[in-house]
């Protein structure tokens, strides 16, 4: 566990059971080990059609655990209310959740449902997401806030004021200066009094990955000239008392609270000079940025972890508006977060498989000949060999390291001129293996292959290289003997992790096929979990050599012997599906093929064209061993 800073990053949800497999706590505590669901055995349930319940969902695969959404939000709601009352704060916390970071159904409905006991609302930015988000709430508290950012058109606004005539408390807070042009006419078009929020952009500005959304350049929100014309505008329309919420948002993985009062302060400042101008001024919404540690190291000094937790970035938000508020003499406002990262990171695992490590295979000293590869070498390359072999007599590594190299280059300068035949330079690859081996001069970082694709399932990464925490799910009690780096299933040289929590350039892995049974029989699969990824993700990830989403399961803890029940599966986008995402015809291309085996196969055409279904069926990823997608067992065409 050590290995991988679980203890760090993992707290309070994850952990190494007595099998070595990660052991998952949903709800963040558990009173003995009968609560701790093991990963593993979720896993090998889902992906084995053998076991009993056993579903045979092809690999990779998301587990999503809503008992950990559940526990986030209450967890983010006691630390609010904690620092409103340790501080004496007049009024209360009332969040809301940006569905961008996962717009998955049973997330935001699970989301909406926890948090109804605490009004929490939702945050939308599009038009879906706007729809997405009406439709969620109207099973929600009928005070949760349905906050609208994003650029607007007269279709959003309409909608928008649609949702407040359904009795959604919806805001439409103005992204840009002439948005409010438009929210003034429709809503006396639509009739409606529309509660009105505005974005303002802050001279606070985090210098992280994610702050350039913040300071005065930054892409979103209004000047402070832009906010003094609209509430000119306001006013001049008779509607100054609509515009009630003040929005900013810094940026996402805000790295200290030093950053965020500063932010917080500032924002403060413009509420309470909005309520000098006459706004009926009611909530301070300071958007997203809570961060999460996904090193465990509590630095703060990169997009990777942040220096504060919970409670601190309560204090420090509550502390930073009641300072402001109680020099102004203003009524403290409600304090609204749009918290996105730090709800829904934890909750879901994605799983694959590493599949083969590309290894050389070193020979021994007597299975390389040496007057085979002499016989065509260079007069320096043979004095390059009598030098290594000297410094080899000798010990000496770094002579030795140095003669290798210069060998290894001169034959394959040789074999570019065409004067070192293939075999001899084989010869020599292994001769300079054996060297590094013998020397102890290298330590080979093998290539894990993964049945994954990096775009699609972690394309932060590729895109923006954030690190996530990538750990082995089980044997866990065995001493790591390689290291590795992943490799995806995708044509692209871009689809590779090199790059792993604490700085590391390598993952310490187990060797394929020698590991033992720990872990409940795994022996022979090695299964590897992507954590703290439930953000953004599945929203950013696209389908690169069509490869698409992964199989998803959620899972419950539960008091039966197992202590976990899956409640949901659904397998992952099918090849008809990714292709059908790209305008082709699935059915159409299927009959094609279908005529073509009719006229060229007569006497296995059924077969062929059963086989050809099963493959439109079935998701792109390599179907390995023992692993058989349900979707397969039909063969019988579209
Ligand atoms: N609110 C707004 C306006 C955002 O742009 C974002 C994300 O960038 C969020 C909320 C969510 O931020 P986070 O995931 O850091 O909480």
């Amino acid at each position: 566990a050590a290995l991988y800073r679980i203890d760090s990053w993992g707290v309070p949800y994850f952990s190494v059971n007595d099998s070595g497999n990660i052991a998952v706590r949903p709800h963040g505590v558990s009173t003995s080990a009968h609560q701790e669901i093991d990963l593993l055995k979720v896993v090998k349930k889902v992906s084995d059609p053998k076991s009993v319940g056993g579903l045979g969902l092809q690999v990779p695969l998301i587990v999503r655990f809503p008992d950990m959404l559940k526990n986030r939000l209450e967890s983010l709601q006691s630390a609010f209310e904690s620092a409103v009352q340790a501080q004496g704060y007049g009024s209360h916390y009332q969040g809301v959740y940006p569905v961008k970071c996962n717009q998955d159904r049973f997330v935001v409905e699970d989301i909406v449902k926890f948090g109804s006991p605490f009004r929490f609302g939702l945050e939308a930015g599009s038009k879906p997401e706007l729809l997405l988000a009406m439709n969620c709430l109207c099973k929600g508290n009928p005070e949760a806030l349905l906050v609208c950012n994003g650029f607007k058109d007269s279709e959003y606004i309409s909608l928008a004021l649609l949702a407040r005539k359904l009795a959604l408390n919806t805001v439409i807070v103005l992204e840009q200066e002439e948005e409010v042009n438009l929210v003034i006419e429709i809503s006396k078009k639509l009739s409606v009094r529309p509660v009105i929020g505005l974005r303002a952009k802050l001279r606070t500005k985090h210098s992280g990955h994610f702050g350039s959304t913040s300071g005065e350049k930054g892409k979103f929100g209004l000047t402070t000239n832009q906010i003094l014309s609209v509430v000119k505008e306001l006013h001049g329309s008779g509607m100054l008392d609509c515009l009630q919420l003040l929005h900013f948002h810094i940026g996402s993985q805000i790295p200290s609270t030093a950053l965020l009062q500063d932010g917080v302060g500032e924002a403060a400042q413009i509420y309470s000079e909005l309520v000098r101008l006459g706004a009926n001024m009611k909530v301070i919404d300071i958007g997203g940025g809570l961060g999460i540690d996904y090193d465990g190291s509590k630095s703060g000094n990169s997009d990777l972890s942040v220096s504060y937790g919970l409670e601190e970035y309560a204090s420090a938000v509550v502390n930073a508006i009641r300072v402001v508020c109680d020099k102004k003499s203003i009524k403290h406002p409600i304090i609204c977060s749009e918290s996105g990262r730090a709800i829904v990171s934890h909750h879901s695992v994605l799983i694959f498989e590493a599949m083969g490590a590309a290894a050389p295979t070193i020979p021994a000293v007597n299975q390389i000949n040496i007057p085979f590869i002499m016989e065509s070498l260079s007069e320096d390359a043979r004095a390059d060999y009598w030098n290594l072999s000297d410094a080899a007599m000798r010990h000496d590594n770094e002579t030795c390291l140095f003669y290798a190299d210069k060998l290894k280059q001169r034959c394959v300068e040789q074999f570019k001129e065409g004067t070192l035949g293939i075999e001899q330079l084989g010869a020599v690859d292994a001769l300079f293996d054996l060297v590094m081996k013998m020397i102890g001069g290298s330590d080979p970082v093998r290539t894990y292959l993964v049945n994954l694709s990096i775009f699609t399932s972690i394309p932060d990464f590729w895109s923006i290289g954030q690190i996530f925490p990538i750990v082995p799910i089980h044997r866990l009690d065995e001493k790591p003997a390689v290291k590795g780096v992943l490799s995806d299933l995708t044509c692209d040289s871009d689809g590779k992790i090199d790059k792993f929590i604490g700085g590391q350039t390598s993952l310490p892995l187990h060797e394929l096929d020698g590991g033992s049974a720990a872990g409940g029989g795994a022996k022979g699969r090695y299964y590897l979990g992507m954590f703290l990824g439930g953000a953004y993700q599945e929203a950013l990830g696209g389908v690169h050599n069509l490869f698409g989403g992964p199989s998803v399961v959620t899972v419950l803890q539960s008091d039966g012997p197992q202590s976990f029940a899956v409640t949901r599966a659904m397998p992952g986008t099918s090849c008809g599906d990714v292709l059908r995402a790209m305008q082709h015809e699935p059915e159409l291309m299927f009959d094609t093929i279908k005529h073509r085996a009719q006229e060229f196969c007569i006497f296995d055409a059924a077969a062929l064209s059963g086989s050809i279904a099963r493959t439109f069926h079935n998701m792109p990823y390599l179907e390995l061993a023992s692993s058989c997608s349900l979707t397969a067992l039909n063969n019988g065409g579209f």
